[in-house]
């Protein structure tokens, strides 16, 4: 008796594995050009560098922080802290806020861009914290996107700095690193965000934020990256970097802007 066989015609294509449901079996791709433990390794590394990173900008509340952040797009945090010594010393409340005034809040930030525009932000968001959320910042990112001048970047900011939750907010720097180094590549910031959140290991996920964009300012600059100071050199495969030995691996004592 002739055997029976499975007729494949020239030109069709091999069929794809398929699971016992009959499902087509699909990995998920991993999205980094970094293995997993390579990934894990770049952050131990920033880790003992930087066991406790703080963000750069001034505030004494998660008010004031969200007061800051949504002044600091298109301005650096060194000019904003300037400008928010005055404005928190005499309102660090939505309330206070309120009461100072847009004119008087525009006085104070009228060294940042956009300033006008921000002023009104600023007065917007104190007015509806207090109508929707009994005056307090909410620790939820829905929430927080409902205010005036208060994107994805500003609230996943908060959530990490006032409510230690483990976002990352992708601004200029990690938008930089995600593509130079291969790490998360990606066109926009979301795409990166989703990226690092999925590949960066649980216990590095609170600070990693900070590492990354603290890494972006001193080492791996936009024009010119460092590539002679920076710890992860060996690991790192950048078709920029200019050296492959990683400098020594010591927690850093100070840093300036
Ligand atoms: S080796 Fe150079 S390019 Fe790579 S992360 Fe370090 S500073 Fe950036």
């Amino acid at each position: 008796m002739a055997k029976s066989k499975t007729k494949i015609d020239a030109g069709s294509k091999v069929p794809k594995p398929r699971r016992a449901s009959g499902k087509s079996v699909r990995k998920p791709r991993w999205p980094s050009a970094y293995s997993p433990d390579e990934v894990a390794e770049i952050f131990r590394r920033f880790s003992v560098q930087r066991p406790e990173p703080k963000g750069e900008l001034e505030h004494v509340n998660a008010f004031t922080l969200l007061v800051a952040v949504v002044l600091s797009a298109q301005a650096t945090d060194a000019g904003v802290n300037k400008a928010t010594r005055g404005l928190f010393a005499v309102a660090d409340t939505p309330e206070k806020m309120l009461t100072l005034g847009e004119a008087a809040v525009a006085e104070h930030i009228r060294t940042i861009g956009l300033w006008r525009n921000k002023a009104k932000n600023v007065i917007a968001l104190s007015q509806a914290l207090i109508d929707n959320f009994g005056g307090e910042v909410p620790g939820d990112r829905d929430a927080l996107v409902t205010l005036p001048g208060v994107g994805r970047k500003t609230a996943n900011v908060v959530l990490n700095m006032s409510f230690g939750q483990p976002t990352m907010a992708v601004d200029t720097h990690i938008l930089r690193i995600g593509n130079r180094l291969k790490l998360a590549p990606g066109k926009t910031p979301d795409e990166i965000e989703d990226k690092l959140v999925r590949i960066i290991p649980d216990e590095y996920m609170r600070h990693a934020h900070h590492w990354l964009i603290l890494h972006g300012r001193y080492v791996c600059k936009a024009r010119k990256p460092d590539c002679w100071n920076c710890v992860i050199a060996d690991i790192c495969k950048s078709p920029d970097k200019t050296s492959d030995v990683p400098a020594p691996l010591v927690p850093l004592a100070f840093e300036a802007d």
